[in-house]
């Protein structure tokens, strides 16, 4: 199966699905699990400075003998290197752990009050100057992303937020599809919590498919990227497996239905920065 990819606004094509690394701190585990993924389709991946391993992802990537331009590498600056030189220098850090030479996405991790603004103008220099395909911010409300507007010349092309059947974030949602950004679900099944669901264990028996496949195909049909992250072979390949059926509209707003706007993580206005 190939997986696949949504045009962003300057045409760049990302995955629908990629392999999330967050917790994948035992270097034999994570490498393991992103050749895995790789070997079974996977082309994209999300790290982060913070997720201390990228110098895996650069190795699996090397591994895999697929060639650089085919796989899609997100990795984020972290809060305590935000601003604009920090920014770049954070960068640079990153390039050389990757051991890559460009990166295609490269994100805000959280909107630092008083410097996401010069953080995001840093990653627009980057892009400019090519060593990343897309330039985006994670964790951004709508107001994170007005701002920017006011004071950037390209606007972000993705917003990677935490978005799941208990947190399904219309508003920003509509607020991005209106300006061209593309968004990518963090947590996409809730970190496991909501696979226990009645309404989706329903229509995940109807359909013959997991909850998590159910919920990632929730997640594909309203048109979100996501990243869901596991270091288990068979869930790996569990989670890829969305492509080869459709939900009907009903079960889709069955599942829109659920929101509690409940958060497993930090609320972007009130992470205690
Ligand atoms: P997730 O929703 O992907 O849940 C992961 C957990 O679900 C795993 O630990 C695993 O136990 C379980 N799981 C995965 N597939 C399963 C399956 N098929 N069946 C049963 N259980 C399954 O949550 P997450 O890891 O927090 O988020 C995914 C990725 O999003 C991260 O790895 C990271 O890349 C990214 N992320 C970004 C931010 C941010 O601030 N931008 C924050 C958190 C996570």
């Amino acid at each position: 199966t190939s997986i696949p990819t949504k045009r962003l606004s300057n045409g760049v094509e990302m995955p629908y699905l990629g392999l999330g690394v967050y917790k994948m701190t035992n270097s034999e585990e994570a490498l393991n699990a992103m050749t895995k993924a790789l070997e079974l389709g996977y082309r994209a991946i999300d790290t982060a400075a913070l997720y201390n391993n990228e110098v895996e992802v650069g190795e699996a990537i090397r591994a895999s003998n697929i060639a650089r331009e085919e796989i899609f590498v997100t990795t984020k600056v972290w809060n305590s290197d935000q601003g604009y030189d920090n920014t770049l220098k954070a960068f640079e850090t990153s390039l050389k752990k990757l051991g890559l030479d460009y990166i295609d996405l490269y994100l805000t991790h959280w909107a630092v009050p008083d410097k996401f603004v010069d953080t995001y103008r840093a990653i627009e220099r980057l892009y400019e100057e090519k060593l990343i395909r897309v330039p985006g911010v994670s964790n951004h409300h709508e107001h994170h992303l007005e701002k920017i507007s006011t004071k950037a010349n390209v606007k972000p092309m993705v917003d990677q937020i935490e978005l799941h059947p208990y947190l399904s974030q219309k508003p920003l949602l509509n607020y991005c599809k209106v300006n061209g950004i593309a968004v990518t679900a963090w947590a996409p099944l809730g970190r496991g919590k909501i696979l226990e669901d009645e309404t989706i264990a329903k229509i995940a028996a109807k359909y013959n498919k997991t909850a998590a496949q159910i919920i990632l195909r929730w997640h594909y049909q309203n048109d979100v990227m996501s990243i869901p992250k596991s270091v288990t072979p068979s869930r790996i390949e569990e989670n890829m497996n969305i492509f080869d059926f459709e939900m009907s509209v009903e079960d889709i707003e069955a599942i829109d239905g659920l929101n509690k706007d409940l958060r497993t993580g930090k609320d972007p206005d009130n992470f205690n920065f």
